[in-house]
């Protein structure tokens, strides 16, 4: 059974701490993520010894990715339409004021389209990265307005409250982006949180790949899960917020050359 189809389960909120695109260090304490990061302790990152190779794309063949979850009619898309080469990059917890640039950059060398998860209240405080992302051709999803541990557990008032005001704010940042896609933190998905994100015009965002770069596992262990788990259709989940991403962008910075030269494609979801 998919990890997170047992946490929806379950409903254990304590489980979520651990899962997937989640950082518990300004969740708790409802702030902003710090911009100096100064809470952070710097971890070892070096450079990956082994890099193992990609396999590449089988134009017609989409095969699954193992503890992904399964896509339902009307639930949650997991992976892009099958259209053999395909892949989706996925940036969540920004803009952030440090990162989101280094990843602008890093995008743009390799002319790679992503998709990232915005929460709005850093849209909010942040306009301006906000519109260098639209500018640069990348799509803006919604992410919730403070990125609460677990959206299924709130009402659903809040629940609306939390994508309307993350809409209105990504908006008015951006200068008329009105995000289509949804994605909810921790990938927490009920029957209220589809049907808010159905109401305002969006769907609903999951990912299939996940190195779960939030928790700083270290370069090798982010470079390896890319990797060995891409496939086509895949929707990668990465971060430029939260934290420090300095990892996540040594990663990047040696794995999306690897998928680009596999002859792997990125769309948007
Ligand atoms: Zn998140």
């Amino acid at each position: 059974m998919p990890r997170r189809s047992v946490l929806l389960a379950l409903g254990g909120a304590s489980l979520l701490a651990g899962c997937g695109d989640d950082n518990a260090a300004w969740h708790a304490g409802g702030e902003l993520p710090d911009d100096s990061h100064s809470g952070d302790v710097a971890s070892p990152d070096p450079a990956p010894s082994v890099i193992p190779s990609v396999a590449p794309p089988t134009p017609g063949r989409c095969p699954p990715i193992a503890g992904a979850g399964t896509p339902r009619r009307g639930g949650p898309q997991y992976y892009l339409p099958c259209k053999g080469t395909q892949i989706a990059l996925t940036i969540d917890d920004g803009p952030d004021p440090q990162y989101t640039p280094r990843m602008l950059a890093l995008l743009a060398k390799y002319g790679i389209q992503a998709t990232f998860c915005m929460i709005g209240r850093a849209a909010a405080a942040h306009p301006d990265l906000v519109k260098q992302v639209v500018a640069a051709g990348h799509h803006v999803a919604n992410h919730t307005y403070t990125h609460p541990l677990n959206l299924t557990k709130l009402p659903d008032a809040q629940i609306r409250a939390e994508l309307h005001r993350a809409s209105d704010a990504i908006n008015t940042a951006s200068g008329g982006h009105q995000p289509t896609l949804f994605r909810a933190p921790g990938g927490a998905w009920s029957a209220a949180v589809l049907s808010e994100c159905g109401a305002l015009g969006m769907r609903a965002l999951d990912w299939s790949v996940d190195p779960r770069d939030w928790s700083r596992p270290g370069v090798q262990h982010i470079v390896d899960t890319i990797l060995t788990r891409t496939r086509p259709g895949a929707i990668i989940l990465e971060h430029d917020g939260g934290g420090n991403r300095d990892q996540t962008l040594s990663a990047l910075a040696i794995a999306l050359p690897r998928l680009v030269d596999a002859g792997y494609t990125f769309a948007q979801p």
